[in-house]
Parts: C-alpha cells; structure tokens; sequence
C-alpha cells in the first residue's frame, strides 16, 4: 500500500495510482501511448516497461485503482468485459472444468460460456443462485470450479448472499466469481464478502460516461492472480491506452456518480410502485423486494437499475421504450445519461427461447443523474400515451 491507496473510497478514487508526474509535476499523469520503451543495454529496463502489450503506465495507474477500490491486492484491465471474463476464464480452467451460472447472468457472459467455451471443453449448469441446496448439488455433482453470480442480476435485479454463497463454493473446492458490474465498488465489494474474484464491464458505471469499452478482473490469490496477468499478456486483450484514460478519469467521481444514480432510481422506482399500469417494480431499494435486507447488509446503497413489468404485457412495455424522451432507447447501462432497454430484444436477445430467458412485458431502465423531476415527468408523458 502507497500513501496514496489509503483513506476513504473517495480519497482512493482520486488519488490510487495518481501520484503527480515527477519530472513536470503534472497533476493528471500523462497518457502513455508509446508501444515500446528505450532499453538502457539489451535488456535494461527502466522501471519494468518494455512493451506496451505486456505493461503500460496509462493502464498501470487504472489497474492499481481499480485494485484499491475493491479492497484487492490486483487487478488486470481488459479490452472489453467479456474480455475480461474469457481472459479469466482461460486462466484457470481447462477442458474438462465446470461452472455453474446463475440463470439470469448477462447474456453476454451466457453466450461466451455456452457458444465459445463450450465447444472448447468447458462445461456449465445453469441455477437459481437464490437456490442453495441446487448451487451444492450442481457443484459437488460436476467439480465445478467457478461458482458465477451477478448481484444485483441483470436485469431482473434479484440479490444473493455474497457470504453464504461462498461457504458453498468454498465446500466443494470451486471458486466464487462476482460479476459486480451492477453495483461497482462504491456500492459493493464481493471479496470482503468471502468471493475469490471480481469481474466488471468497466464500460458501465466505472467508466460512467457511456464513451468507452472495458473490463477487469480483481483478485488477492498471488498464484492466481499470476496466472491472470499471464493470460491478459500472452493473449493481449489488453484495454488501449485512451480507453484505460478514460475509464481512469471516470472511476474518480464513481462515488459522487452513484450517490446521484441511487437516490434518483429510488424515486423513480417509488413513483413506478404507485402507477396502476405497473406489474412489478424491481428495484432492491424498495422495502417489499425480497432482496432489500440482504442488499442493505452487503450493500452501500441499492444502486442506479430498475426494472418494471406491465400489466397490459408486451405491448405497453414495448409501448414506454419507445416513446420516453429524457430515457434514451439504447442498449449498455451506466453512464450519466438516463435509458431504457427492452431486454428481450435487446441486451437479452442471445438467451431468447433458453432457461435465461426475460420476460416480455419488462424494461430496464438505468436512471443517470439529470434532475429527478425530469426523469419521472419523462415517464409520466410515456405512460400517458398507454
Ligand atoms: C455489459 C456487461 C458485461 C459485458 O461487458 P462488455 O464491456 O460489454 O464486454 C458483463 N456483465 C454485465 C453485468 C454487463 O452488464
């Protein structure tokens, strides 16, 4: 730990991997975008860098506050969070391992498992993570090796107990994977919670302004995290030197950002509650989602997504994604900006007709930080058109 990787989630977002550039004293560390450095004699490295594929001082600077902010010894960035996931993946399993995913998992992350791994020998089982008796039974039956969970899931905002699932993991000799793109770790920090590893799309909330694609894995395992950092390498899915700026200058105001992104969803997912065209509202900020204890102990807040079912079905949700206007109808959550997706269509479309299949009559709305009232008019003008 460096003087700069103490203090309070704020303090280490601005200033974990920050430190001023000593030769100008530039405040903002400069973008390194040289693909190769200057050797002092073959093979007289200064400060390790040699290769831009292998290290970067632009990436460097993210991965050690990536690293401080979810309370791990490291973390790797990637090109794209799938990138990331397969990055890790490939890492520690072989042909022959298994892993059990739960079943609303992004479908994304379903599609490389199922349709990329698959046929390279990697095994899955499907589960209601809420399940546990079926989450022991699924891992001891296959030797799993990664027991997969996102919490919040996307996007039907279920949440799972982060501790007890690790004990089940941990029984059986597998390994707990978070996916914590949904709650970043302003809001949520798996490995406190007895998960082996993290995995992000920092393309949404960590990078925050829907301007770059990127991924990580965070770890305190030193063997394992070896073999991570062998794969981001040899392999070189590694995030460009813009794209890791990028993500670096959005992770410093994640704290502020998600403060904003939970008090307005709150409110939007209140007003949603009392509408009479609404099914369900799912949102674990709300006291009767069964989830809301278990997010409040493992939980800073309860995050930016919402979820909401229609009682006239496919239509009227169909009906609401496109006739917002502060919501933009887009896929990708996250960013500043409010929007609206219509998963079965959309994000979700790869796991149409499988056992992660969404319902038809749902949106997702992903609340940015404009002003709460222009958000809940936006939504009252949709409606009105119902
Ligand atoms: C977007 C997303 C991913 C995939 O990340 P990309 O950056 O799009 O590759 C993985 N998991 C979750 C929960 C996501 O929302």
């Amino acid at each position: 730990m460096t003087a700069e990787n103490t203090g309070g989630f704020n303090t280490r977002a601005i200033h974990a991997g920050q430190a001023f550039e000593p030769r100008t004293g530039a405040v903002v560390p400069p973008v390194h975008f040289s693909s190769t450095y200057a050797q002092d004699g073959i093979g007289g490295l200064r400060e390790g860098y040699e290769y831009g594929r292998g290290t970067n001082p632009t990436r460097d600077a993210l991965q050690e506050q990536l690293a401080a902010l979810e309370g791990a010894k490291y973390s790797y960035s990637f090109s794209s969070g799938l990138a990331a996931e397969d990055g890790l993946i490939r890492a520690l399993m072989a042909p022959g391992d298994h892993i059990v995913l739960g079943n609303d998992a992004y479908g994304g992350t379903y599609r490389l498992i199922n349709r990329v791994l698959g046929p390279w020998g990697i095994g899955h089982t499907v589960v209601d993570m809420a399940d546990q008796a079926r989450v022991a039974e699924a891992v001891k039956a296959n030797k799993t090796r990664f027991v997969w969970v996102e919490t919040p899931s996307n996007p039907m905002m279920k949440v799972t107990d982060i501790e007890a699932l690790a004990e089940v993991a941990h029984e059986a000799g597998a390994l707990l994977v978070v996916d914590n793109t949904f709650a970043s770790p302003y809001l949520q920090n798996p490995l406190a919670f007895g998960a082996d590893i993290v995995v992000h799309s920092t393309t949404k909330y960590i990078g925050g302004h829907s301007d770059v694609i990127g991924g990580a894995v965070a770890l305190n395992d030193d063997e394992l995290a070896e073999k991570v950092g062998f794969v981001q390498f040899a392999v070189g899915a590694v995030s460009g030197p813009l794209d890791a700026f990028l993500t670096t200058r959005g992770l410093k105001t994640l704290g502020v950002r998600m403060d904003r992104h939970s008090s307005n969803a709150q409110a939007v997912a209140e007003w949603l509650q009392g509408r009479p065209e609404v099914e369900a509202v799912y949102y674990p900020g709300l006291p009767d989602h069964p989830g809301h204890e278990l997010a409040k102990k493992q939980m800073r807040r309860f995050g930016g997504m919402v979820s909401v079912s229609f009682n006239g079905g496919e239509a009227a949700a169909r009906k609401i994604a496109e006739s917002t206007r502060v919501f933009t109808l887009a896929e990708s959550l996250g960013g500043i900006e409010s929007l609206v997706n219509y998963p079965s269509q959309m994000t979700h479309a790869s796991v149409k007709g499988t056992e992660l299949a969404v319902p038809e009559n749902l949106i997702r709305l992903s609340v940015g930080i404009e002003d709460v009232e222009d958000l809940i008019a936006d939504l009252e003008q949709a409606f009105a058109g119902l």
